[in-house]
């Protein structure tokens, strides 16, 4: 009998509707127990004075390389990298080589997540057969596998007809299909955001209507199915509109928005010097944008926040700028990033912003977790609101390096990070 009581913190599960200090008794991985004052001499102790004691955050967009590109990241690594940002579960998206478009890929994603991974790992399937937008993947049976959701993210689905039928298939599992939203005619050849900043620069535009055309596609698509439709790293004030519409209107619509997309605007690339660390797809938006995804997240429109982890290599990123891939790493900083940006400027309520990370996911995405109730897996976030500490790349458990945050000071740091009882992180 293993078991870990974790005391004297500040127990915030919106699941539950607590926000209090108390003790967390974890006994053979599942929770115990949850009071004030508990005393367990068995027990090895934590004190969590001081810390946040949430249900265990989940992220539901990274990219862990394996299969086909284990240079830039592994299950394993990814995984650590996972655990060390505060994270107990991913869920990894499934453009690797092989594709994740059969059971095969699927069963062996699990497979090696049970071997060496140290957080949860849910595999998302394709919807295309080798993301080539042309033939249904074998959706059903890759659910039977273990795949929670489908997504050909990286690439968006332009066939409409294709897309249909997707939304269709996924209400015999009733998963999520989550889409990248890109329109590739208004996209083409683009680096960075369509703007004044991008003229300036010389860099080809992404415009906001790339993402919003396809948003609406989806959200249209979502009334004429009755899908469950999730738009992956939501960056736009006009995508965040039609989500808002959609919601309006009772469609089962949900969206996320990452860390970078909040706290950079295109900006960024003029100031960084054209480092390609501030290329991503989508874009760093302007300022109205991100002011807009922010309001987003504080007022409920957005579901949830998930990082787009997206390792590269060095050598990959060490490129001119329209030549370099899109993407950046995001478990490690994640956690930090948002807190500061919401709950320390604007203070959002501590339940809001685990709801974003933890609850939100879970319940969108069916997964166990998002709970600290008794009797349920004992993965555990614990976070320090007042630490303050400087990002540092060379610290990444991740296999790359891949950000545009290091030397930024953040607060608010994950210090223990429990999955089924055992401790995978404790920063020390
Ligand atoms: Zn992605």
């Amino acid at each position: 009998m293993s078991r870990l009581l974790i005391k004297n913190g500040r127990v915030v599960d919106p699941s539950q509707k607590l926000d209090e200090g108390l003790d967390v008794l974890v006994v053979d991985g599942k929770i115990a127990r949850i009071a004030e004052r508990i005393t367990d001499k068995d027990a090895q102790v934590v004190d969590a004075t001081g810390l946040v004691v949430a249900p265990g955050f989940i992220d539901v967009h990274v990219h862990l390389r394996e299969p086909g590109y284990e240079y830039k990241e592994t299950i394993e690594t990814g995984s650590q990298a996972a655990a060390a940002g505060g994270f107990t579960a991913v869920c990894c998206m499934p453009n690797t080589n092989p594709v994740n478009d059969n059971p095969a890929v699927t069963e062996y994603i699990l497979a090696r997540a049970r071997e060496a991974a140290a957080a949860r790992v849910y595999p998302i399937g394709a919807i295309s057969k080798g993301l080539a937008g042309e033939e249904l993947a074998e959706m059903g049976e890759m659910v039977l596998a273990g795949a929670v959701a489908f997504s050909d993210d990286g690439k968006p689905v332009v066939s409409s007809y294709l897309m249909r039928r997707a939304m269709e298939y996924s209400l015999l599992f009733d998963v999520p299909i989550v889409d990248h939203c890109e329109e590739p005619t208004l996209s083409a050849r683009g680096v960075m955001h369509e703007g004044a900043v991008a003229t300036r620069l010389g860099l080809r535009g992404i415009p906001a209507a790339a993402e919003e055309v396809m948003v609406w596609r989806n959200v249209i698509l979502a009334q004429l199915t009755g899908a469950r439709v999730h738009i992956a790293h939501l960056s736009t004030a006009g995508s965040l509109e039609a989500v808002r519409q959609a919601k309006a209107r009772g469609l089962r619509v949900s969206c996320e928005v990452t860390p970078h997309h909040l706290t950079l605007t295109d900006q960024a690339v003029a100031e960084s010097n054209y480092d390609t660390n501030t290329k991503m797809n989508p874009p760093l938006r302007s300022a109205e944008h991100v002011e807009a995804l922010v309001e987003g997240v504080l007022d409920g429109t957005v579901d949830c926040l998930a990082t787009d982890h997206a390792p590269h290599h060095w050598d990959e990123k060490s490129v001119e700028f329209d030549k370099a891939p899109f993407g950046i790493v995001g478990l490690e900083t994640a956690l930090p990033l948002t807190f500061d940006l919401l709950v320390v400027k604007h203070r959002m309520p501590l339940s809001r912003f685990v709801a974003c990370w933890s609850t939100n996911p879970a319940r969108l995405f069916k997964l166990p977790g998002g709970t600290l109730k008794v009797g349920s897996p004992a993965d555990i976030t614990v976070f320090d609101p007042e630490l303050r500490a400087v990002v540092n790349p060379e610290k990444f458990r991740s296999r790359s390096r891949n950000t545009p945050f290091a030397g930024k000071r953040l607060r608010g740091w994950p210090v223990m990070t429990v999955v089924g009882g055992k401790v995978v992180y404790r920063r020390g």
